[in-house]
């Protein structure tokens, strides 16, 4: 195979160094000897490093394949420097590791340019990756440890071009609530993009995890998992294609023959989904190489005001109190049927708030001097996520207790226009000063024991519909506390000042 052509490639010009790549997400083009030499003693060795580019794409041949992804072995690197240029792909600070297991980002000064990798090793074997491989091995183990609960059901949509399984988890307590929400997650389309599987990983693992606030998510909502859209690509070493070099993000309107087989099982699955319940929240999870997170949130133009506001909100609810997102990094997008959010719009309209979010591989918000994207950083992010679904789909009771302004109240008037971000189908704006809007959850009727104790009220400050919202507004702000002395309901009145807008408040529990 590719395999074998670059290390002959390779074995030509030295024997000294060896690269390989004959392993699970493996890949590489080939390294060509440039110069070697004796500075001070020490052996410099330089190579021009190739990425392999994905097949070509039977399925829209003017899209030029990737070739981002490299993860390979140099074998007989102890005390050499090596310099690569890399030429098919680029070198942002990747990742080295002498037991494929504990990984390091290259400085600064060892990737000193995009296109340069510089670096003397401590030992004779080095892995070298362009974000830490996150491989088909890995996820099937982490599904062996998330299936041991009895709230997680392990089943598949079907197999890949090249007959590997695809499974899905669905997460959801048995005896929760009759009529629940029902969210739809994927990931991997795009198989160099590592860093989405890692915070993909910890999204399932605290759904999964036996910690009060999960089992409340769990009470009232079914999440259906699918890691892997694409394990052929990760396990092959693909960049952004399944085996057959077609690109699955844009493959979703294309007739039955020219349709990758991954994403015929996904309309399957997501066709028997839709027949049988609607499916509130799809999210669909990438990374990407600008240096910042971001949903990609569809236009009002090209889907409507009412689903256009419910995403800013979601967006929102994650850049709240989130270190590693802020509010100018939203981008923008036309909905189009070639992807899966608008399969979705074309299958459910508004009824989906169907919406594509990215982890960067580099670092956040443009800030080169900020954080560099890490495992415990995406781990971070991940938790931020999970609170933001959850708040948005308003079911975290009683941990996040997410309680509606009603729909009309003495003192406001009760506004519908689509000039600011707010909940649900209607906000109150305060006509005269001292308005008090009275809140109300009732445990009973929700099914929800409600703890003693302190709880710290917040309330959404439905803000201008902006693409970048401004400080203070479309964001949780504190607005007081309470005491619970237990008890089936729990009260708030909120008093506001004339022109005050009145939206959800948010009940946070504290430990
Ligand atoms: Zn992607």
């Amino acid at each position: 195979m590719a395999a074998a052509a670059f290390m002959l490639a390779a074995t030509a010009a030295t024997a000294q160094i060896r690269f390989s790549a004959d392993f699970e997400s493996g890949s590489m083009e080939k390294a060509e000897l440039v110069s070697q030499e004796t500075k001070n003693g020490k052996e410099v060795i330089t190579y021009d490093f190739y990425s392999r580019f994905d097949p070509a794409n039977p399925a829209r041949p003017t899209l030029a394949p990737s070739a981002r992804w490299y993860y390979f072995k140099m074998t007989g690197v102890k005390d050499k420097e090596v310099i690569l240029n890399v030429k098919n792909s680029d070198a942002r600070r990747p990742f080295y590791s002498y037991d494929n297991k504990n990984w390091t980002r290259f400085s600064a000064a060892e990737s000193p340019d995009e296109k340069t990798i510089i670096k003397t090793y401590d030992q004779d074997e080095v892995y070298i990756a362009y974000y830490i491989p996150y491989t088909y091995s890995r996820l099937l183990g982490k599904i062996q440890e998330w299936v041991k609960h009895d709230w997680v059901d392990l089943s598949s949509i079907g197999e890949s071009e090249h007959g590997r399984n695809m499974p899905l988890l669905t997460i959801t307590n048995k005896n929760g609530k009759a009529d629940k929400k029902v969210v739809y997650i994927h990931g991997r389309v795009h198989t160099s993009e590592t860093p989405g599987s890692w915070h993909l990983e910890r999204m399932i693992d605290v759904l999964t995890s036996d910690t009060p606030y999960a089992n409340a998510l769990r009470e009232n909502v079914i999440y259906h998992i699918l890691p892997f859209t694409n394990p052929d690509g990760v396990v092959e070493g693909n960049s952004r294609s399944n085996a057959n070099g077609v690109n699955m993000e844009v493959n979703w309107d294309d007739p039955e023959e020219v349709t990758a087989r991954e994403v015929k099982n996904m309309r399957a699955f997501l066709k028997s989904l839709l027949a049988q319940d609607n499916v509130d929240v799809f999210l669909n999870m990438h990374s990407q190489s600008m240096h910042q997170a971001t949903y990609w949130v569809h236009t009002a133009e090209t889907s409507s005001d009412y689903f256009y506001k419910n995403l800013m909100i979601l967006a929102n609810l994650t850049i709240n109190d989130n270190p590693y997102f802020a509010k100018r990094d939203l981008c923008f997008s036309k909905m189009g049927s070639r992807y899966c959010e608008g399969w979705f719009w074309n299958n459910s309209g508004e009824k989906t708030l169907a919406v594509t979010f990215e982890t960067p591989y580099t670092y956040y918000s443009q800030n080169k001097d900020g954080e560099w994207v890490s495992l415990e950083n995406l781990r971070t992010f991940a938790d931020h996520n999970v609170l933001a679904l959850g708040d948005y789909l308003g079911e975290g009771a009683p941990y996040r207790i997410i309680i509606e302004e009603p729909a009309a109240a003495a003192g406001f008037q009760t506004m519908k226009d689509n000039s600011k971000f707010y909940n649900g189908t209607s906000y109150l704006k305060a006509v005269k000063d001292g308005a008090a809007v009275k809140y109300v959850f009732n445990g009973r009727k929700e099914g929800v024991e409600i703890p003693a104790g302190k709880y710290e009220v917040y309330k959404w400050a439905a803000g201008d519909n902006l693409k970048e919202s401004k400080a203070g507004e479309n964001e949780w702000v504190k607005v007081g506390e309470l005491q619970h002395k237990g008890g089936k309901k729990i009260r708030y009145t909120l008093k506001a000042s004339s022109g005050e807008l009145v939206d959800n408040i948010l009940l946070k529990r504290v430990n």
